[in-house]
C-alpha cells in the first residue's frame, strides 16, 4: 500500500500536470458518481493535494474529488491521446488540454462539496500531517504527549492515521529503528529522550522519503551501497523488508515479526 510520501508525490505530479487547467471531461466508472460529470466538466482544477493517504482534487465548481488508493488504487498521468493501461480498470479520468489524470482500480472515490470536505470521516480524524510543510518536531511531540494515546503499543499506534497521518508499514519499522525503540514498547514506557527521538524520526524520515522517492536509510550509507552495485531494494531501508540481512549500524541480523497481520522489522541489538 502506498504511504503518505508516495501519495504526496503523486499529488505533486498530478498538480504539475493538470492544476489551473480547465477540465475538458471527467469520467467516472461508478454509476452513482456519474451525475457529477456535467457539473465538473468545464470547471477548473484549483488544487491537487494529499491529506494522510487520501488525494483531494478541488475544482472551481466548488466540488472536491476524494480518493483513497487502499491496496490496489494507483494514479497515472497520460498524454491526451495516450491509451490507458488495458490491464487495469479506470475508475476516474480527469481530462485537460495537456494531460489526463487517471485513477486505476481504487474503490474509495467520492465527490464532496469543497466547503464540507474537512468533515469527511477520514479527513476529519487525521492526526498530525507529517508531510505538511509547516509541521515541526514540536507539533509531533505534542501529539506524542497526548493522554489519549499513552497506553497504545507503538506498532499499532504508528499505523493509526488519527495519531500521525501518512505513516504505513515501511515508515513504521524504520522510524522505530532510527529512534532506537523496541517494537513491543507502549507509548507511556518511553522516556523524554525516546519521545523526542520518535518525534524527530517520524518527521524526518517521512520528509526524506518524499524527497528521495522512498529512501528511509541514511543517505550516505545508501549512496555507498549503491556505488558498490547494491540494488535499490537492498539499500532503500534501515530495517524494513531486510529480515536475515545485517543491521547497517551493528551487523546484527534483522528480525521480522508479524503483528496483526503486518510485518514489523527491527534490530534486536539497536532496539533493545
Ligand atoms: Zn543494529
Amino acid at each position: 500500500m502506498p504511504e503518505g510520501p508516495e501519495i504526496a508525490r503523486s499529488a505533486a505530479e498530478i498538480s504539475a500536470a493538470i492544476a489551473t487547467q480547465d477540465v475538458r471531461l471527467i469520467e467516472f466508472a461508478f454509476p452513482h458518481l456519474q451525475p457529477y460529470c456535467a457539473e465538473i466538466t468545464g470547471s477548473k482544477v484549483l488544487n491537487v493535494g494529499a491529506r494522510g493517504k487520501a488525494m483531494l482534487i478541488q475544482f472551481s465548481c466548488a466540488k472536491t474529488l476524494y480518493s483513497h488508493n487502499q491496496l490496489y488504487g494507483q494514479w497515472a498521468i497520460l498524454a491526451p491521446e495516450e491509451p490507458a493501461n488495458p490491464k487495469l480498470q479506470i475508475r476516474v479520468a480527469v481530462h485537460t488540454a495537456s494531460a489526463v489524470a487517471v485513477l486505476y482500480s481504487a474503490s474509495s472515490i467520492e465527490v464532496w462539496p469543497s466547503a464540507q470536505i474537512h468533515k469527511h470521516p477520514y479527513i476529519a480524524k487525521l492526526g498530525v500531517e507529517l508531510l505538511a510543510t509547516n509541521t515541526t518536531v514540536a507539533d509531533v511531540r505534542r501529539v506524542i504527549e497526548a493522554p489519549l494515546f499513552q497506553k497504545r503499543r507503538l506498532t499499532q499506534l504508528l499505523l493509526d492515521q488519527t495519531f500521525l497521518a501518512g505513516l504505513g508499514n515501511y515508515l513504521r519499522s524504520d522510524i522505530l529503528f532510527v529512534a532506537r525503540i523496541n517494537p513491543c514498547a507502549k507509548l507511556y514506557e518511553l522516556n523524554a529522550t525516546q519521545r523526542q527521538a520518535l518525534a524527530t524520526a517520524a518527521l524526518h524520515l517521512s520528509q526524506q522519503s518524499y524527497t528521495t522517492r522512498g529512501i528511509t536509510n541514511d543517505l550516505a550509507i545508501a549512496k555507498n551501497m549503491r556505488d558498490r552495485g547494491a540494488s535499490f531494494g537492498s539499500y532503500r531501508h534501515w530495517v524494513f523488508d531486510r529480515a536475515g540481512a545485517t543491521c547497517h549500524v551493528c551487523t546484527t541480523t534483522i528480525v521480522r515479526e508479524d503483528i496483526s497481520g503486518r510485518a514489523v522489522f527491527y534490530c534486536p541489538q539497536c532496539q533493545k
